[in-house]
């Protein structure tokens, strides 16, 4: 997620762009997805995160930071604490101030983009984001096969996420 200070070597883009892309090949990679969840080979995980690491070599999220304008995080209880601790005030604050409870019960943001997030495209609470926002786009981890319908969804917000699939799809 955006913020992230790994910013070298790394390519400008144009996020509208490859948004809108995303947008033209988003039925492919849902048959693409469908196909995959019906026969799914034994080395899922391992494509992805070869792809991941192909994308974010060629990506800066400083370039980007379309997570941190469009989407919320889930907020746990945990990182409710930590965020509030960072800031100096109380949880409760925490969520007066910024969260409201989405129809799944889970804490979200009130507004997007992040009230965190910088004009430069720096998270200004980057030691103390929640794990969502560690963990997005969740394209590293382990078991990807449950999480094909959330990573499809993601293609049109991440654009790292519609290169991964795009690459997974031409292979
Ligand atoms: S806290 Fe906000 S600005 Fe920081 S990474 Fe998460 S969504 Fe982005
Ligand atoms: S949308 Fe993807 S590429 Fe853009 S900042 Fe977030 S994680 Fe990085």
């Amino acid at each position: 997620m955006a913020g992230d200070p790994r910013s070298d070597r790394r390519l400008s883009m144009d996020v509208a762009k490859e948004m809108e892309r995303a947008g033209h090949e988003y039925k492919a990679n849902k048959k693409w997805v469908a196909r995959t969840k019906a026969r799914p080979p034994r080395d899922l995980d391992e494509q992805f995160h070869g792809e991941h690491e192909e994308a974010f070599s060629r990506i800066d999220c400083l370039d980007c930071a379309n997570c941190c304008k469009t989407t919320s995080p889930i907020f746990r209880d945990i990182d409710i604490d930590r965020l509030a601790r960072h800031l100096g005030i109380r949880p409760a604050e925490l969520v007066d101030r910024h969260l409201h409870m989405d129809n799944e019960g889970d804490y979200v943001l009130n507004q997007a983009p992040c009230p965190f997030l910088g004009d430069d495209n720096y998270c200004s609470v980057y030691e103390a984001r929640p794990r969502a926002c560690r963990e997005y786009p969740h394209t590293d981890r382990k078991n990807m096969l449950p999480i094909l319908p959330l990573t499809l969804r993601n293609t049109l917000v991440c654009p790292a996420v519609a290169r991964i699939l795009r690459s997974l799809r031409e292979n």
